[in-house]
């Protein structure tokens, strides 16, 4: 199942596309803030701490 796209929960575009204001959903830091498969965005302590796979990661 290669090849899926996430997509950003509140405008429905790519990571690449998004032009929204990216802050962590957890801790609303915007450090290293990447999309994850959920559609919304988490700092790199986040996803570390919760496995969270960006799109070239999963
Ligand atoms: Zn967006
Ligand atoms: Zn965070």
């Amino acid at each position: 199942m290669a090849g899926k796209q996430f997509l950003c929960g509140v405008c429905n575009q790519p990571e690449k596309m998004c032009n929204c204001i990216k802050y962590c959903a957890l801790c609303q830091s915007d450090y290293g803030v990447r999309l994850t498969e959920d559609g919304q965005f988490y700092c790199s302590d986040c996803r570390e701490a919760c496995d969270y796979k960006t799109q070239d990661t999963a």
